[in-house]
């Protein structure tokens, strides 16, 4: 009991949370639903329980991306591969770079070099909603790195920032280069307390039905992987 209770001490100390919220206070894409909550039975109103009722964008708090939010026939949320949220990942900050930087394959090759450590590659922009407030730009890659990194195995890509692709894109390219290459992604991660470097990442996307994208607790272990 002694050795269960030291194991689940140890958890307790070392999980990073990297989640952000779906709350009132989490600041919606710019138009977008944001989130709200209440009562659907209400015991101060004499019901026997409270029941909430929310209403809410999927895309407020930490999330995954369903390729049915940037494709018509695009899959929906609950094809999400659970295999692809959680394993190695590693922790990156490109947060020395401008805010409407566009990261080329050689500008990622200097923070990764030729080979990726882990399938998960998560970007910390330093460009989060967890500060309280929506952010005007933040640090993207470019198609052609977005196709870098899947060819050399990238099964997720995450970011603290709001999407992967850039606040004014139209055309959503590097999502598409993901969801294309069957790479998945994370976004609204909250990466200010992970340093960079090599995690255990836990993500799973909620299971729900014919989703654009489903919400994820999403749990860094930084005892490096095996
Ligand atoms: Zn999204």
């Amino acid at each position: 009991v002694g050795c269960a209770i030291e194991v689940l001490r140890r958890i307790a100390v070392t999980l990073i949370d990297i989640s952000v919220a779906y709350g009132a206070d989490t600041p919606p894409w710019p138009g977008d639903t944001p989130y709200s909550c209440g009562w659907a039975w209400d015991m101060s109103q004499g019901a026997s329980v409270n029941v909430g009722r929310v209403q809410t964008s999927w895309h407020v708090g930490t999330h995954a991306d369903a390729p049915l939010h940037v494709s018509p026939s695009g899959a929906p949320s609950e094809t999400l591969p659970l295999t692809h949220f959680t394993g190695a990942a590693r922790v990156i900050d490109v947060s020395a770079h401008d805010a409407d930087a566009v990261l080329s394959v050689d500008d990622l090759a200097a923070h990764v070099g030729n080979a990726l450590a882990a399938p998960r590659l998560l970007l910390h922009t330093g460009r989060c909603v967890a500060n309280g407030h929506f952010p005007d730009a933040w640090p993207t890659l470019s198609p052609a790195a977005a196709a870098w990194l899947v060819s050399r195995g990238l099964q997720l890509l995450g970011t603290d920032a709001p999407s992967v692709d850039a606040r004014s894109a139209t055309t959503l390219q590097v999502h598409a280069a993901l969801f294309g290459g069957g790479a998945y992604v994370l976004e609204n991660l909250h990466l200010s307390h992970a340093m960079p470097g090599m995690y255990q990442l836990t993500a799973y996307p909620v299971l729900v039905h014919g989703a654009d994208a489903a919400p994820v607790r999403a749990v860094l272990d930084p005892i490096a992987p095996a």
